[in-house]
């Protein structure tokens, strides 16, 4: 990974910011390499300092880059502070220090100020190291494709063990060892196995309760490996197919195809989000669509941009969204199909592309 390069890009996008205190583990992963779970990055214009605990002192020495490591025993974005506060005596005037308003709790931000006096002011920073993320480069495309190769796998797995009877826990976890198995860091999120009436849960995860005889059966999985996500949702019916659940499971897949077939760089994600509504809007099917088609996926489940209706952004070639339109029938069942795809410079490329044709148990 081309840690100073994203580094530099950081800085250069500091604008009126004097310097940025990285708490998110996340954003402090993608700049310098540090997959520990404590730990802050000071990024300022002249270098970076990461600070950590003494219980990561092996690991920060082997894996951060770009960055002058420093352990302490104080809480480690206090030991930024007091660093820089050091630094301070050589300056003219306030300086501002940028901090993530999503990742440092209020107390952490009061104790801070405190340490920081009246020499740098700290100001919410909007999220830089997030833009950055929105596009991948190639080596993180490697990595995602690899994740979702391992992840598209699990769904054979499911296949073999979804019948009546059979609890969604024991489809899940069968799942979920696979994904072990295949060398899997964990799961992305908890595995969504949602049958029968509970399939019209859009976020059923997997519970005790046994597969009926008849309906769908709504799999939603995904691996991290090598810190990178996979996402993707498939739906099988279980019994005598009936021709409502051919015709919605259709409209879905319709749905999905038309949102994939729409991606390409410079077009806006409510455009994607409304290719895939216009389907089911003409199956009379759109009100029971009720969640955005999608969002990115990287080195966390959801990222940047939503695929939702209202939502500026555009497409940038690089970027990794899901595409995942869903039709919940309240007290009968649902249907979600979901795969990611990379926007290249033509449109776009599905990852791990398999066959979604109706499947019956
Ligand atoms: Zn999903
Ligand atoms: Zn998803």
């Amino acid at each position: 990974m081309d840690f100073l390069n994203r580094q530099a890009r950081l800085i250069e996008s500091l604008g009126s910011f004097h310097c940025l205190l990285v708490t998110s583990l996340t954003n402090i992963r993608y700049l310098c390499g540090f997959t520990g779970s404590a730990g802050v990055l000071l990024v300022m214009p002249e270098r970076c300092v990461f600070f950590t605990d003494g219980r990561y002192t092996e690991q920060a020495r082997s894996q951060v880059s770009g960055a002058k490591v420093v352990i302490t025993r104080r809480p480690p974005a206090l030991a930024a502070g007091e660093w820089l506060i050091r630094k301070a005596g050589r300056w003219r005037q306030k300086r501002v220090l940028g901090i993530e308003g999503e990742h440092l709790t209020v107390a952490a931000r009061r104790r801070l100020s405190e340490v920081l006096g009246n020499k740098v002011r700290v100001r919410e920073a909007p999220p830089m190291t997030e833009q950055l993320r929105l596009v991948k480069d190639e080596e993180e495309i490697r990595l995602i494709s690899e994740a979702a190769r391992l992840g598209a796998s699990l769904f054979d797995c499911a296949v073999k063990f979804i019948r009546p009877g059979v609890r969604e826990s024991e489809v899940a976890g069968r799942m979920e060892l696979a994904a072990r198995q295949g060398g899997a860091d964990a799961m992305s999120f908890e595995t969504i196995v949602a049958a029968g009436p509970r399939s019209a849960l859009p976020h059923g995860r997997a519970s005790t309760a046994a597969i009926p005889a008849q309906g769908f059966v709504v799999c939603d999985f995904g691996v991290i490996l090598h810190g990178y996500c996979s996402d993707r949702t498939r739906t099988v019916w279980v019994g005598q197919p009936t021709a409502e659940a051919r015709r919605v499971y259709a409209a879905v897949l319709e749905a999905q195809q038309a949102a994939i077939a729409a991606i390409r760089p410079g077009m806006g994600v409510g455009e994607v989000d409304r290719a895939a509504r216009n389907v089911l809007k003409r199956s009379g099917l759109a009100q029971h669509f009720t969640h955005s088609t999608g969002h990115g996926v990287g080195l966390e489940i959801h990222e940047a941009p939503r695929v939702a209706r209202g939502q500026p952004e555009k497409l940038q070639a690089g970027m990794v969204i899901t595409v995942e339109p869903g039709v919940y029938l309240p007290g009968q069942w649902g249907v979600r199909i979901e795969d990611m795809v990379v926007v290249t410079e033509q449109g776009c490329e599905v990852l791990a592309p398999a066959s979604k044709d109706f499947i019956a148990i």
